[in-house]
């Protein structure tokens, strides 16, 4: 399996040089050369197979000779270690649960898959590398859990000062070891523009062998395509074709939505749910993509104003408006729709949902054909929006055993401005 970039500028590489750039050298992402089909009998099959079974049969063609198979397999059994139930919450409404990993938000699948094919790759061919991710809340936490302790890595996360929950920030500043957290007097913007800017810069990308983990690495990407394959298995029913919304910040659950769909996964189509931030519903609604500054909300991990991943979506369908129009449709919801959905949704049935994952769940009723099965996709764990749960509800949500330690740790975080030079001499002056 090759991957091309969205740039079209880039020599094609393999699966291992791709999760190893991050970023193609001509500014674009990267992107299979092909998606694999899977036909029928791969999807009967997958009704009776766990969610780490179907991980490494969809795995295995995209990961191609780099990784051997049963070295693959055990990667995967250790990275993706935790489970992801599909609920019925009520009619023909299900939620596919992502955040029972250790930082209790989905980027934990491709954090933990990333940082294991990484760590592999690097005690094989023994060589260090300096991953930069920018992150509006859960991805520094997800990436930074991921590879605490993974060899020849060094982590630095770049967050915007006072633009997290506390509980999201102390979940990536509070590890030590392999991890650096910087704090940035800006918005998440500046933050990834720090980062892109850095991939630009040859002589950094040098000495320091950088690599990224934002939702642009293919090896973040790939792994969230696995559990479309797994939800659509929990609905038992050979024959199901389920409409599914998807939370959207950077767009990158999506797009590994669609890279599940196009391999053959049989669904109806797929929302696009966001918060005001909604450059992608208006560029569905009117062709004209804008990015714009991004604006804070209640669902903070999905405050994203120029989301990357849309290069992704857009190559995929060949720039076709029409084509992206038929499979997905645009969704966005404000902070008062938000806190109304998730105090009526518990009142009606009990289920706590958490800002992101109650945007997911109006996208969704809001879309649904009739007799369909609709699936939304929950993000992040209700416990880590404690206070808008605690407003809407009245509810205080249970904080689980596995986050309680983050709580108790101390924060420790190197301040810095949002120039430019100031970030580069940081880099310059580690090491
Ligand atoms: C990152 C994140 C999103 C957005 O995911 P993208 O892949 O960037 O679209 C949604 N909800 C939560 C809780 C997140 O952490």
């Amino acid at each position: 399996m090759k991957y091309v970039s969205t740039g079209g500028k880039a020599t094609p590489v393999s699966f291992r040089e791709a999760l190893m750039q991050g970023q193609a050298p001509d500014g674009g992402l990267y992107f299979p050369e092909k998606i694999p089909h899977f036909g029928e009998s791969f999807f009967t099959k997958i009704l009776n197979v766990d969610f780490r079974g179907i991980a490494f049969r969809v795995a295995k063609p995209y990961v191609g000779d780099d990784i051997p198979e049963p070295v693959l397999e055990s990667l995967i059994r250790e990275a993706l270690d935790f489970e992801i139930p599909l609920k019925k919450i009520e009619k023909n409404i299900h939620v596919l649960e992502l955040f029972h990993g250790p930082t209790m938000a989905f980027k934990d699948v491709g954090a933990r898959f990333m940082a294991a094919c990484m760590g592999w790759f690097n005690r094989n061919e023994d060589r260090e590398v300096t991953i930069l991710v920018a992150t509006s809340g859960d991805t520094g936490s997800a990436v930074a859990n991921g590879f605490l302790g993974v060899e020849g890595t060094r982590v630095i996360v770049l967050y915007p000062k006072g633009k997290v929950s506390e509980f999201q920030e102390k979940q990536f500043t509070t590890l030590g070891h392999n991890i650096t957290a910087l704090e940035i007097d800006g918005t998440f913007d500046d933050c990834q523009q720090l980062v892109k800017q850095a991939f630009r810069d040859e002589e950094l990308v040098k000495k320091l062998n950088l690599s990224s983990a934002n939702s642009i690495n293919i090896g973040r990407l790939l792994p969230q395509s696995f559990y479309y394959y797994h939800g659509w298995a929990q609905l038992q029913d050979a024959d199901a074709r389920p409409m599914v919304c998807v939370p959207s910040g950077n767009f990158g659950n999506l797009t590994a939505g669609l890279m599940a769909h196009r391999s053959g996964l049989p669904v109806t189509g797929f929302v696009a749910a966001t918060n005001i931030n909604r450059v992608v519903p208006d560029y569905l609604e009117t062709g004209v993509f804008t990015p714009r500054p991004s604006v804070q909300t209640l669902s903070n991990a999905m405050d994203v104003g120029n989301p990357s991943n849309l290069a992704r979506i857009r190559f995929m369908y060949n720039l076709d408006l029409e084509k992206i129009r038929k499979e997905i449709r645009g969704f966005s919801a404000d902070d008062v729709q938000t806190k109304n959905t998730i105090a009526d949704v518990y009142r009606r049935t009990g289920y706590l949902l958490d800002p992101h994952s109650a945007i997911g769940y109006l996208g969704l009723k809001q879309n649904l054909p009739e007799n369909t099965a609709g699936i939304f996709i929950a993000t992040a764990h209700p416990a880590k929006f404690a206070g808008v749960i605690r407003e809407a509800t009245g509810r205080e949500p249970e904080i689980p055993t596995r986050a309680v330690r983050f709580l108790k740790g101390k924060k420790d975080t190197i301040p810095l401005g949002k120039k430019w030079e100031e970030f580069r001499e940081f880099l310059f002056a580690i090491r």
